[in-house]
């Protein structure tokens, strides 16, 4: 561990996204004889979220968008470690670290807060359990995954209702990144698609959908039309004025009324508040820490906060004009952490006079559309098409921090434009427990399928149907919150024999087979549980519903 010197004032940065990152630097340069910075992030790498599209569509590595904070921040004490809490009292924050995961107290005189938000999509039902999101390297590699397996699927399915399905990928969210993902995606699955005989690319569907009535809110119309056009010459359909109402793992309802069968929606929407900057009792408005010009939080002495996760005013009465604040972008988190570096400078010099507003006047806006186009107003002047494109992958080279990451990124692009696409799926383990919702009317399992896990009834209602060929008698129950299916598996290991389909809308915990094999049979209140509950529902072994008699394979569907 660094040695700190005691005359020295310890600063202590939460967080290593852009804003923390550029404040530790500038004052890790800037302040070498007055301050010891120590920065706290719960990944030992800095994410340049700019470039995750282009992870999720293979076009760069997900190496390619990460520089590694101890190399990026010299001077600075890096520690990889997850923030619990803070103390404003004791100064003093609560970290989670090492092997063991035991608390640590590190104390601080001067705390800068830069924590970012996270994805918040509960007022969707449906969409926190079946969406994929957009904001960490792990998104990008999990949407890429899910791209080429449902291309895989695709190929192999013999219903076209499934098919069509696997094939419809719907973007909600139309700022920055749901632009810039489904771009990027769709050159993906355009690019894949002749590697794969039964998928043609009228079987594919792209959709981008938002609330909004253009798309890319904050550029200048004229390239927001100009961009919803390329979008759609690319076979992208763009739908504005419409919002996101719910999801199963099956479709997804719009606020018109559409309902569109797919297996992929990505959400870029609904930016909220981290719960534990929610718990820091600090004045939040729209989600964010309320600060002063100076990024002071106040009522707080020597706190400060920047970036997505704070509300800086552009004005000395912002009022409740959004428009009077600093965005929520990486351009404005860069500047915020050099001016907040040069504030606490000041501040921990004595001179508070010194002490600067933040002002900054945005040098304009990038989005890239894919297949090389994109859109760029920069300095007044606007561009499109191939020259915005070259110009966006000029400007994110010489932005993203550090020469190893610019040599490494640049060598991929160079070699990736020679490449064809790399199709590898690198299967990761489905999550073995999740939440699952369902529509009225979707079927959860039927008779043939392979028993996969166990449900638990939280919300709604099911209907499960069992037919007794043999003896053609037929069992129909319905399940409420609390009931459950699937504990048969447990006496019989292949193919489901009944039909479970949802009457309500409807919430399930999922446990997947193996986990829930594993507890049912090592677990002895449970164990005696589902052995009594099998009996009493099901007539148990030898009897009209029992398990036994149900191993033999349905007739095999009819390979393409
Ligand atoms: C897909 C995408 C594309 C984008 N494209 C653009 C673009 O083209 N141009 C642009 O200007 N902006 C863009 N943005 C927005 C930009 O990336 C953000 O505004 C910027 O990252 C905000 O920086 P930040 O430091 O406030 O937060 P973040 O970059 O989110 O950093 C927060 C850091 O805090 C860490 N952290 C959080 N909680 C804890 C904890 N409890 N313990 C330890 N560490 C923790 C996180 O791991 C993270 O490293 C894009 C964003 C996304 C998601």
């Amino acid at each position: 561990m660094a040695k700190t010197d005691s005359a020295k004032k310890k600063v202590l940065v939460l967080g290593g996204g852009f804003g923390g990152v550029f404040a530790a630097k500038s004052l890790a340069k800037r302040g070498r004889d007055t301050v010891d910075v120590e920065l706290v992030n719960g990944t030992n790498y800095f994410v340049f979220q700019p470039l995750l599209p282009e992870v999720a569509a293979g076009g760069i590595h997900s190496s390619d968008a990460v520089v590694p904070l101890r190399q990026l921040l010299t001077g600075v004490q890096v520690r990889q470690a997850e923030v619990a809490g803070v103390d404003f009292a004791k100064k003093s924050v609560i970290v989670v670290q090492g092997s063991s995961r035991i608390p640590v107290e590190l104390t601080y005189d001067e705390l800068i807060i830069s924590l970012g938000t996270t994805v918040d999509l509960s007022r969707f039902p449906g969409l926190p359990e079946h969406a994929l999101t957009m904001k960490q390297v792990a998104d990008a590699h999990k949407l890429r995954n899910h791209v080429l397996s449902c291309l895989e699927m695709a190929d192999v399915a013999t219903s076209p209702a499934q098919k069509r399905q696997l094939l419809t990928f719907v973007v909600v969210g139309a700022g920055f990144s749901g632009v810039e993902t489904v771009g990027e995606v769709n050159a993906l699955i355009h690019q894949a698609v002749r590697y794969y005989p039964n998928v043609t690319k009228d079987d594919i569907r792209v959709l981008l959908v938002e609330y909004a009535d253009r798309i890319l809110p904050t550029f200048a119309e004229d390239l927001a039309n100009y961009a919803a056009r390329r979008l759609k010459l690319e076979g992208i359909e763009v739908i504005t004025g419409v919002g996101t109402k719910s999801a199963t793992s099956t479709a997804v309802e719009l606020t018109n009324g559409a309902l569109i069968p797919t297996g992929t929606i990505v959400a870029t929407i609904g930016n909220g508040p981290r719960q534990l900057v929610q718990a820091l009792g600090l004045d939040m408005k729209w989600g964010r820490i309320q600060v002063d010009r100076e990024m002071r939080v106040p009522g707080l002495d020597h706190v400060w906060a920047l970036g997505d996760v704070a509300l800086i005013p552009l004005e000395d009465e912002p009022g409740d004009d959004p428009q009077a604040y600093a965005p929520q972008t990486a351009q404005f988190a860069v500047r915020e952490g050099h001016q907040l570096a040069l504030n606490l400078l000041a501040s921990v010099k004595g001179n508070d006079k010194k002490l600067k507003p933040f002002a900054y006047k945005s040098k304009g806006s990038l989005a890239s559309l894919g297949t090389t186009k994109a859109v760029a107003d920069v300095y007044g002047f606007k561009l499109t098409g191939f020259f915005a494109w070259l110009l966006w992958r000029g400007f994110y080279l010489s932005f993203i921090p550090g020469f190893q990451a610019k040599a490494r990124l640049l060598f991929t692009w160079i070699l990736n434009a020679f490449m064809p696409p790399n199709l590898v799926l690198i299967q990761g383990n489905a999550p073995a427990t999740r939440y699952i919702h369902y529509r009225k009317g979707d079927v959860v399992f039927e008779p043939g399928m392979i028993l996969d896990g166990f449900y638990l009834v939280l919300s709604g209602k099911l209907k499960l149907k069992i037919d007794n060929p043999d003896t053609d008698e037929h069992l129909v129950r319905d399940l409420g919150p609390g009931d459950h299916v699937g504990e048969r598996m447990m006496v019989r290991p292949l193919l489901r024999t009944g039909l479970v389909e949802a009457v309500e809308d409807t919430e399930v915990l999922f446990v997947a087979k193996k986990d829930f094999l594993r507890f049912a049979h090592d677990f002895p209140v449970l164990r005696k549980y589902f052995e009594k509950y099998i009996e009493k529902n099901f007539g148990g072994q030898g009897k009209s519903f029992a398990p036994q008699g149900s191993e033999q394979q349905p007739e095999m569907e009819k390979s393409n």
